[in-house]
């Protein structure tokens, strides 16, 4: 079963995310990191595209890599904004060759000057349209639990989010550190007639200096109690124990929740990982 809709119809998923290594220090590193979770027998793993096509090469490269050399199923990110619809066509060709069966379909991050994109499309909807016409891939979309920076308001967010939804398989969350965040977005989607599965991600924080600045760029509250839980760390050894300890009680509500799975963010290093799946234990199954 290698569509990542199959395995979520079959029950519960694991999934890991990965982006990919930019050096030939950091290849190995992956490399390690895959043989090391592949064990825990992951539903699939998912490898980052850098905005605007940074990383097109280096995406295939690795999706190619996983394909060829593990028993993981890969899905693809890909980015629309900045692309035309010949470069996504030229991509899609590619990923059918070495056969990728599953696409995340993103907007992608507008350039940092606030200049309008160049190329053909605006929205993730518009890929969405693009990569569905081929009929070849199951297809995932991103979902923002506390709304996405640029929505224009809460229900905008949600009615764009229902219209890929209608579309799409399901939807993978940015990181959130609260399940209510998570059963509030699932209550409103419902309400709106979608009941496809999302998926929510978990970004174990073991540095705040880190998670604010990435938490401020997605529009992600980082809550006091987790502030103050991390705060009093002895030192970075501490830091990673609460750390992993945080994230396995947010895994544990969100499965209480009725979550179709869990997708971790590892930054590319299993030992995090690795100590959340042993933490949830048979709860996961
Ligand atoms: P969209 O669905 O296009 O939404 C973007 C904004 O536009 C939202 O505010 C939405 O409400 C609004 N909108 C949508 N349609 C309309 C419309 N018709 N009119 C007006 N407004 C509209 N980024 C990367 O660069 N590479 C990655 O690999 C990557 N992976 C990600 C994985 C996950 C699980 C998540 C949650 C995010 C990921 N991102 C990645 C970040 C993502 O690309 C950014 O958050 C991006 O700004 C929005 O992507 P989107 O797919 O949600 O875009």
């Amino acid at each position: 079963m290698a569509r990542i809709s199959d395995k979520l119809a079959a029950g519960r998923t694991l999934s890991f995310e990965f982006f990919p290594p930019k050096t030939a220090g950091a290849q190995l590193t992956l490399g390690r990191t895959m043989s090391e979770l592949a064990p825990l027998g992951p539903d699939f793993v998912s490898i980052t595209y850098g905005a605007g096509g940074s990383d097109r090469h280096r995406t295939g490269d690795v999706v190619e890599w996983i394909r060829r050399e593990t028993d993981v199923e890969p899905m693809a990110h890909l980015t629309c904004v900045g692309h035309s619809r010949t470069d996504v066509a030229g991509l899609l060709v590619d990923y059918r060759r070495i056969g990728v069966e599953n696409i995340l379909a993103l907007g992608g991050d507008l350039p940092a000057d606030g200049s309008a994109p160049a190329g053909d499309y605006s929205y993730a909807l518009d890929l969405l349209h693009d990569v569905a016409t081929t009929g070849c891939f199951s297809i995932g979309v991103a979902a923002h639990p506390e709304v996405h920076p640029r929505s224009a308001s809460r229900q905008a967010d949600r009615r764009h989010l229902a219209e890929k939804l209608r579309l799409a398989d399901f939807a993978i969350t940015q990181f959130f550190f609260d399940p209510e965040h998570y059963v509030r977005l699932v209550d409103e989607l419902a309400a709106l007639g979608i009941d496809k599965p999302i998926v929510p991600g978990i970004m174990p924080v073991t540095n705040l200096g880190q998670i604010t600045r990435m938490a401020e760029m997605s529009g992600t509250e980082v809550p006091n109690w987790l502030v103050d839980r991390l705060s009093a760390a002895h030192d970075a050894v501490d830091a990673k124990r609460i750390g992993i300890e945080l994230a396995s009680e947010l895994c544990r509500d969100l499965i209480e929740a009725g979550a179709p799975g869990l997708h971790l963010y590892t930054l590319n290093r299993s030992e995090i990982a690795k100590d959340i799946r042993v933490n949830l234990g048979s709860v996961l199954v």
